[in-house]
């Protein structure tokens, strides 16, 4: 069983610069993957990037319905993700969010299909296909390990929109546990 950690926010320089890659595949890894896993459930979320835990480590996990319902749980190490094959290109255009900008949803339009390639934490080598949820989370955790947000994908006005309703309900939060 892992520990559930904090979650870090935007703003926290660890969520804005990429990670480091993961060199090591033993038990630190498998235990820092149950953390994260943890903190995950605990926080409701279908995916999470080490560095939303403060761990500066290319690595997220997902538990996650693609397109059919069908649930997928993994871990990938140094993902690459598949440029999305020209042709086949679809566009899902629902509402993203992410567990670093808590409370807030924004529509992103993302490939409805995505294909990351890396190591699982053993080391062996994985693919993992998504198409729906799965895709677009898939492409938001392999966002966290280069240092970017949701946020940074979207167009300036709505992102500023985002952080001002975040920032709102941040501070709401301090005033009430003031009292
Ligand atoms: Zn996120």
């Amino acid at each position: 069983m892992g520990e559930v950690r904090p979650i870090v926010h935007v703003g926290d320089p660890v969520l804005h610069r990429p990670c480091e890659p993961v060199t090591r595949f033993g038990e630190e890894l498998a235990a820092l993957v149950e953390d994260m896993f943890a903190s995950m459930y605990a926080a409701e979320g279908v995916g999470l990037a080490a560095n939303q835990i403060g761990v500066p480590l290319r690595v997220f996990v997902y538990d996650c319905p693609d397109a059919d319902g069908v649930r997928h749980k993994g871990v990938v190490a140094n993902p690459v993700l598949e440029p999305p094959g020209l042709g086949e290109r679809r566009l899902d255009t629902g509402d993203e969010g992410c567990l670093s900008v808590p409370g807030q949803y924004a529509p992103l339009p993302r490939p409805d299909t995505a294909t990351v390639h890396g190591f699982d934490a053993a080391g062996e080598p994985v693919t993992v296909t998504g198409t729906g949820l799965l895709a677009r989370c898939l492409q938001h955790e392999s966002d966290h390990l280069d240092g970017r947000l949701y946020l940074d994908r979207l167009p300036a006005k709505r992102r500023k929109q985002v952080l001002a309703a975040y920032q709102a309900a941040q501070s709401a939060i301090a005033d009430n546990s003031s009292l």
